[in-house]
């Protein structure tokens, strides 16, 4: 049909690619999913899907057939196969060859050390001789798998090793040790580059860590020395047209105690910490991520507002019986609208269960403290720390 908009296969059915959906419908962009079950958040709200296994070559191919681009929702496809679809002639972005460097953490630290770009000092061990002549305390991480902290572990003595030890080999992949940082916080560059090469930055912003997991994002990072965001922006770019990277790179940073920035991780899809975007920006992370796999002009990534703050609504932990508020989801909107006509919320469409991000909500203003304390209220009265009395 002349002039109909070409077709993206979306891989993984989570929230990231849910969000995807939203700028697709506005731009008329036909997105065609692969769900890992029925059911699960994206596979709500696209309606080509195909139910199958990331990891089956076969469920690969018959999800691409007839795209133009496949992208992803998340970094677990195997080389071997995103080799296969781009050998059938559908565009992967980001790249194989880009990818791996989300995918394996050892990779990506190699490759980093080797441009140059400033990293904590590591090495890759493989006995407890080793992890001793890194130095104690160190951080230990396993070089594929782990996802919000899990496979990450900070050691002290030689005791602490063999656990980590056995668990990548168990996973039958390679372990690296890292310098324990002495972090002021933890930051975040995301930019978004298309295969012609553009390239845009947004701000860079603060996120908030609880035990591995991104709780809340800032954007601008607060009282951030406007020299060091620009030097942030321009390794994020630099890293982003290095690795020939297309669709969103988020570049986790670390900024130290004495004032320099490490990178911590890569991340080549929509990240949390770009949710803010969503409302805070002219062109949100999901739009621009679309426009870039498709090689389009990109959006403006400059911020709609001087202060906007995300955050998580993350199921509450489990407590003893009867303990706090069971949390609510929908339930939860008639408070929560009503108290803030100008909060932003957006639902995964998950149940909530412990630890488990079910959604997030934005406030953007003028004033910090009012933004940071309406987002946090709401969170909290979703995820059921506060009960009916507190409104
Ligand atoms: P994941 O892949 O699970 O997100 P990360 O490598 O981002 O793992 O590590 C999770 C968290 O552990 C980080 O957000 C940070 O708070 C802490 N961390 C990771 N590496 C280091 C390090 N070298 N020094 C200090 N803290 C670290």
């Amino acid at each position: 049909m002349p002039g109909s908009a070409p077709l993206v296969a979306v891989i993984g059915g989570g929230q990231l690619a849910r969000m995807m959906a939203e700028p697709a419908a506005a731009l008329g962009i036909p997105l065609r999913l692969l769900a890992e079950a029925p059911g699960v958040s994206a596979a709500q709200v696209i309606v080509d899907q195909q139910v199958g296994d990331h990891t089956d070559l076969a469920d690969l191919r018959s999800v691409t057939a007839g795209a133009a681009v496949v992208t992803f929702d998340h970094e677990h496809v195997p080389t071997a196969h995103l080799r296969a679809l781009a050998g059938d002639g559908v565009a992967v972005r980001p790249g194989p060859d880009a990818l791996v460097h989300a995918q394996d953490k050892g990779v990506m630290r190699e490759r980093l050390g080797a441009l140059g770009v400033p990293c904590p000092r590591h090495a890759i061990v493989a006995s407890v001789a080793d992890v001793e002549a890194f130095g104690f305390p160190c951080v230990l991480k396993t070089t594929r798998g782990g996802y919000d902290g899990k496979g990450v572990w900070v050691v002290r003595s030689a005791d602490d090793v063999p656990g980590p030890l056995a668990t990548a080999e168990a996973n039958g992949v390679r372990l690296l040790a890292e310098e324990l940082v002495d972090f002021r916080r933890e930051l975040s560059a995301l930019v978004v580059r298309a295969p012609s090469g553009q390239a845009a930055a947004y701000p860079v912003v603060e996120s908030v860590q609880r035990d591995g997991v991104c709780h809340e994002v800032v954007a601008p990072a607060p009282g951030l020395d406007p020299a060091l965001a620009t030097h942030a922006q321009e390794v994020a770019l630099r890293v982003a047209g290095e690795l020939d990277v297309t669709g969103v790179l988020a570049v986790e940073l670390f900024e130290t105690a004495d004032g320099r920035i490490l990178v911590n991780e890569l991340a080549m899809r929509p990240h949390n910490t770009g949710h803010w975007t969503q409302d805070g920006a002219v062109t949100s992370q999901f739009e621009n991520h679309l426009r870039a796999v498709l090689d389009l002009p990109l959006g403006s990534p400059a911020p709609r507002e001087r202060w906007t703050v995300m955050v998580n609504i993350l199921g509450a932990p489990e407590g003893p019986e009867g303990a706090g508020q069971p949390g609510r989801l929908y339930d939860g909107y008639p408070h929560a609208m009503a108290r803030d006509p100008r909060l932003r919320v957006h639902l995964y469409g998950k149940d909530l269960r412990p630890g488990r991000k079910v959604g997030h909500v934005n406030a953007y203003g003028d004033d910090l403290d009012d933004c940071l304390e309406r987002a946090r209220h709401a969170a909290a009265w979703f995820r059921g720390d506060l009960g009916n009395e507190s409104e």
